[in-house]
């Protein structure tokens, strides 16, 4: 194998990790992941502020219910006074017969207010199924998506490895002024070393005076492209 020969290996290699570079990026932003990642956190916190929410009704209707009890004990309370033969004087029947009314339509209203707030704990409740199953569905397709995009990045991790370690073996063996100035290229123009496809440089593709060419093709000296200063390769054809 000429110098050349492992010169152009060497960009074709260069070419692959490349690749495989801008392949792992993309994967480490992953894009769709991360979406799914920000609906999770989503749903996750409308799940606990409904848990919240839940709580919170359930202390309001506790507290409703003693209310009520409360209630219904001083209406009994008025009542066996009333009906205890003991209250002669009008103005304390009166005064009876108001606190029961009092009592009645407390224990009314308060009644109400525990239907309508059973009624939204319910619906709460059915949010919270909702929301659970939500949550369950995403997080497997998380977990599925994730060993997906870990094998995936295994599998680059690996492809990279090997091209460099390939580079490194070609590079080894090369000549070292002209790996030199091959990188002096590369880092200027992306790539160091072009074919000659019908007298036209593949880097720059401008065609290629004749005497150059043939230079090239003799293959005894380094020729570069006048143009773009790429080391001229001649592809067999
Ligand atoms: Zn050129």
């Amino acid at each position: 194998m000429s110098n050349l020969d492992r010169l152009w290996d060497i960009e074709k290699h260069y070419g692959n990790l490349e690749l495989f570079v801008k392949e792992l990026n993309v994967l480490e932003e992953n894009k769709e992941m991360l979406r799914m990642e920000n609906r999770y956190q989503a749903l996750k916190q409308t799940y606990e502020d409904l848990v919240l929410k839940k709580k919170t009704l359930k202390t309001h209707l506790r507290k409703l219910d003693q209310e009520v009890q409360i209630h219904e004990e001083k209406f009994k309370i008025a009542e066996n006074t009333l009906y205890s033969g003991s209250v002669t004087d009008l103005k304390q029947l009166n005064h009876l017969e108001k606190e029961k009314e009092h009592h009645f339509i407390s224990i009314d209203k308060l009644e109400d207010d525990i239907l309508e707030s059973m009624g939204t704990s319910d619906s709460v409740d059915s949010e919270i199924d909702n929301i659970s199953r939500d949550i369950l569905m995403l997080d497997t397709e998380l977990v599925k998506k994730r060993v997906e995009v870990d094998s995936l990045m295994s599998e680059l991790n690996d492809k990279i490895n090997n091209e460099k370690s390939i580079i490194e073996e070609l590079e080894n063996s090369c000549d070292e002024n002209l790996l030199v100035a091959y990188h002096g290229i590369r880092s200027r123009k992306g790539s160091g070393i072009a074919e000659i496809k019908n007298d036209v440089c593949g880097g720059c593709h401008m065609r290629i005076p004749e005497n150059l060419v043939e230079k090239a093709k003799q293959g005894k000296k380094i020729i570069n492209c006048e143009n773009c200063g790429r080391i001229l390769y001649p592809l067999q054809e």
